[in-house]
């Protein structure tokens, strides 16, 4: 039976690079049905608003989405739609994988680790305000609870078992936020008694954005707090070659999101050169979650090989080829398996 998958191409660069996914994804032999949806900038037009009730209502009845890059209109009171969706499905895990990509110059080869920020607490809990009449003090109130600590903790480690990883490091803050970072901290503790296959290890962020820096290979699966996750997996994504090769996953109870990382990058919109990485790991992902493992896997490898082979790259890799191009040399590959 086909998976219902929703499909949002979003704004800018975000129907080349989704189109492309697409292609790559059925390429793999994926019985997927696709439902396709607006949000972002694109859907004010038709349905006046950049996250349109049934948008949200096909969310929740099919629970999985493959989303390009939306822009937030500026003014008009419109709240960002990747923080809209984030809170209406309470997304609360961001997977962030890491993995070098042989043939790429980066400062790193071997890199191969995963960064499981929690996506609804801590310093985006958004109860920020001023504290004085003439608004040049302000204060913002970091929530952290047992409840939240423990279930991204749980994803973590539950995700290394699934995956073949070997340790989980918590990063965390707690010589100086005792009790938020202090009890994030705690809860990894009393967590990681339940999984004695899993090493579980402990850094404080500063430490582990320098040891990141000085040898990212050291590190498997990375879980902490919303903000420090945040910061460290642009961090991460950037030792592998940057932005548009980062896929991410927005997990939760009742739905999940699959995106690439990336923005609309006006700039290149409608151009065709695009760089569909990030929208195909993406869209890996997701069929590693629809139990489609297999093709996820080998959808991955071809991207993979193909960039290493080095044809019709993208001109952001530094080559002259076109989103189509490309795509075309990742089919070429998932037909050669
Ligand atoms: P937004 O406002 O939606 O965040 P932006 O342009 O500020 O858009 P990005 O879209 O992330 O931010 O783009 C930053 C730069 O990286 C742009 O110059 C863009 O051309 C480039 N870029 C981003 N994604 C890709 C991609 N998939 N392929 C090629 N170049 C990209």
């Amino acid at each position: 039976m086909a998976t219902t998958v929703m499909l949002i191409r979003g704004d800018g660069i975000g129907p080349e690079v989704i189109d492309a996914a697409v292609r790559a994804i059925e390429a793999t032999g994926a019985v997927i049905e696709w439902e396709p949806m607006d949000a972002g900038a694109g859907a004010i037009p038709k349905h006046g608003a950049p996250l349109p009730e049934v948008t949200v209502a096909s969310i929740r009845k099919n629970s999985l989405c493959l989303k390009g890059p939306l822009a937030t209109p500026i003014g008009g009171g419109y709240r960002s739609v990747n923080v809209a969706l984030r809170q209406e499905f309470d997304l609360y895990a961001n997977l962030r994988p890491a993995r070098s990509f042989p043939g790429l110059v980066t400062r790193y080869e071997k890199v191969d680790l995963v960064v499981v920020r929690e996506n609804t607490q801590g310093e985006y809990s958004g109860i920020e305000h001023f504290i004085d009449p003439t608004k040049n003090a302000a204060e913002s109130i970091s929530i952290i609870t047992r409840f939240g600590s423990d279930r991204i903790i749980r994803f973590a480690f539950e995700h290394a078992r699934a995956h073949g990883r070997k340790k989980v490091t918590l990063v965390h803050k707690a010589n100086i936020l005792k009790m938020t970072s202090g009890l994030f901290l705690q809860v990894g503790r009393e967590i990681a008694q339940s999984y004695p296959d899993i090493e579980f290890t402990d850094i404080i962020v500063d430490n582990c954005a320098m040891q990141l820096v000085r040898d990212p290979t050291r590190f498997d699966v990375v879980v902490t707090t919303n903000l420090f996750g945040d910061i460290l997996s642009d961090l991460t994504a950037g030792l592998v070659g940057g932005l548009g090769l980062a896929p991410g996953a927005n997990i939760g109870e009742q739905a999940a999101v699959f995106e690439a990382v990336h923005g609309t990058a006006p700039d290149i919109a409608g151009k065709g050169t695009a760089n569909p990485v990030a929208a195909m790991i993406a869209g890996s992902m997701l069929l590693d979650r629809v139990g489609q493992k297999e093709r996820g896997v080998r959808l991955e490898a071809s991207v993979r090989r193909a960039i290493a082979k080095g044809k019709d790259l993208t001109p952001d890799l530094g080559g002259s080829g076109t989103t189509e191009r490309f795509t075309d040399r990742v089919i070429e590959e998932l037909n050669a398996t």
